[in-house]
């Protein structure tokens, strides 16, 4: 895996179900936290733990090895913006 040490936290909630436009597998778009980015995901992504940030917004916090990015076998090969991977997310 690409980075298997790096964590993706995501808001908690119903994500809605699409489909992979290169590789045509099912995703699930994400809302990371605190950037607010859409990430694609793969279903059922393993969750590592819940959090909740001071205003009570849950969160959960996943291996970014769940975005479907890096495990999608169609997607030409861009570089990997590690921006989305930001730190804990704000209160
Ligand atoms: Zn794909």
């Amino acid at each position: 895996m690409a980075f298997p040490e790096r964590l993706l936290h995501i808001l908690a909630g119903p994500r809605r179900s699409s489909h992979c436009r290169y590789c045509g597998r099912p995703i699930e778009w994400a809302t990371t936290a605190p950037r607010g980015k859409v990430v694609p995901l793969n279903p059922n992504p393993f969750v590592l733990r819940y959090e909740r940030n001071a205003g009570g917004v849950k969160f959960l916090v996943i291996g970014a090895d769940n975005l479907h990015f890096v495990t999608c076998t169609k997607r030409p090969a861009k570089p990997t913006r590690m921006r989305i991977f930001g730190g804990r997310p704000r209160a």
